[in-house]
């Protein structure tokens, strides 16, 4: 067997040696993301070669523990799942810094942060200048924006927030340890905007007690992706930093938009997006950009410790395995269902007597009126929907509670707005979401509103109440 080996063989070997480790080593050399996607098996070549410079997996030296963390990890299986990289991100003095023990740990935090600036600018926001990924989610990083925001600021106390009903960016106010001025939004037609004028007189009136300025653009219609361009013009005006929230933002070319023009024509100090909701990997971390590399490294020097290595981990291997291609594809893929649903929705509005608003600027979120259903029942016809499987439609009734959050009482909480409206269907495309998906929305919408109709009727002719109203869900 042996003897069959020649010459030959032996250099395929080597040229197969060669030729992997050159896409390895080009990759690194490169930080960006690859033109095409990347065979599975490469990918996991990638990782054991990244482990392998770790010091408790190198195989050229044998390295002795003396320290209180050495990456160990009892269970073979936790092993496993982590692809033998055990020392996460950064050290205690900042989330960028290189770790010695760690060294292929650090080139993959490297090339996740890399790889998170190619793809803002891939999907349109060429203004970005730097970006870092952090294992926290998208709340839990505005707050540490708004932590280092307050260096500059030592004494200021409010966040200027233009409110979105989502309770973690209202809540990471709070959790960074200031409070919120409210600023409720207009109603220019069907969609609700932002109050650009109250914004300008709260910075004119106590712009230096204001530590930043936070909008948001990705959102649930009817309201739309705040002002950017105007609000950071005011920012400055007045020099008070300006926060923005883009939770769902990098799939939308109207939100990346409002990134560029404010970034350019006034300040946009950081903005911040979620990873799941972009990049379809598993909820836990964000990217923080910014066109400022100082801002990304004071943000990064604010969070306190070493921090989990997994969300850049599986952004990076993501992207190596759509590539910029497929990354592309995914987002094209989303403009082109969105206006798919928003058509099958109208037509079904239409069928039904119903009508989806108006809100041109907003990519992602659609809101159909549900005036046909009787206030007390908009509650249980949501709670239907989910139960025959159709999740993420949400339904907001016209008689929604007030709550209270963190002591701030909100009216209508959930549709932005104090105002009365009479109920109305949320319903998202995101990126991700596939044809077949649609149709069976769109085979199931229609089914559960006509069964719930005729039961609402047949309720009233026997007054027999078969139809609890059940908040539970
Ligand atoms: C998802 C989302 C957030 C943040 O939620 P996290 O759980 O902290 O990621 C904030 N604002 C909006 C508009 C969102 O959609």
């Amino acid at each position: 067997m042996k003897a069959s080996f020649g010459k030959r063989e032996e250099a395929l070997s080597n040229s197969v040696s060669k030729s992997t480790h050159k896409m390895l080593a080009n990759l690194w050399e490169k930080k960006d993301i690859p033109e095409e996607g990347w065979p599975e098996h490469m990918v996991e070549r990638l990782l054991s070669w990244l482990a392998s410079h770790d010091t408790n997996n190198r195989v050229d030296s044998i390295s002795i523990g003396a320290g209180e963390r050495e990456g160990r990890v009892a269970s073979p299986l936790v092993r496993r799942l982590h692809c033998n990289l055990s020392h996460g991100v950064g050290r205690s003095g900042s989330l960028d810094e290189i770790q010695p023990k760690a060294i292929g740990s650090s080139m993959l935090a490297c090339l996740a942060n890399e790889f998170a600036l190619h793809s803002l600018h891939v999907a349109g926001i060429s203004t970005c200048k730097a970006a870092i990924v952090v294992p926290l989610c998208t709340g839990m990083s505005l707050s540490l924006c708004m932590t280092s925001f307050r260096k500059q600021r030592p004494n200021a106390k409010y966040v200027v927030w233009s409110r979105i009903d989502q309770k973690s960016c209202f809540k990471s106010i709070y959790h960074a340890g200031f409070k919120p001025i409210i600023v409720d939004l207009v109603r220019e037609r069907d969609a609700l905007v932002t109050d650009v004028q109250s914004i300008a007189r709260i910075l004119e009136e106590r712009g230096k007690q204001v530590v930043c300025v936070m909008t948001t653009t990705s959102c649930f219609a009817p309201r739309s992706p705040d002002n950017l361009p105007a609000i950071a013009r005011i920012c400055a005006e007045h020099g008070v930093p300006h926060l923005v929230n883009n939770a769902y933002g990098v799939q939308s070319e109207h939100c990346c938009r409002l990134i560029n023009e404010a970034s350019t024509s006034g300040r946009l100090d950081a903005f911040v997006q979620s990873l799941d909701k972009n990049f379809q990997v598993p909820v836990g971390g964000a990217i923080i950009a910014a066109r400022k590399q100082s801002v990304i490294n004071s943000i990064a020097k604010t969070y306190p410790g070493r921090a989990s290595l997994v969300p850049a981990r599986d952004l990076v291997l993501t992207l190596l395995h759509t590539g910029k291609r497929g990354f592309i594809q995914s987002l094209e893929q989303q403009k082109r269902l969105f206006n798919f649903v928003r058509r099958k929705l109208e037509s079904f509005a239409n069928h039904i007597g119903e009508c989806v608003y108006e809100v041109e600027t907003n990519e992602i979120s659609l809101a159909m009126t549900l005036g046909t259903i009787p206030v007390e029942k908009q509650t249980l016809f949501g709670s239907i929907l989910f139960n025959r499987g159709i999740t993420g439609a949400r339904v907001i009734p016209a008689n929604v509670k007030t709550i209270t959050l963190e002591g701030c009482e909100f009216q209508n909480f959930g549709s932005h707005t104090d105002e009365k409206h009479g109920g109305y269907l949320n319903m998202a495309c995101g990126v991700g979401m596939t044809e077949v998906e649609i149709d069976e929305l769109f085979n199931r919408l229609p089914l559960a509103y006509s069964s719930f109709m005729k039961e609402l009727h047949k309720d009233d002719r026997c007054s027999c109440n078969n139809l609890q109203d059940d908040d539970s869900i």
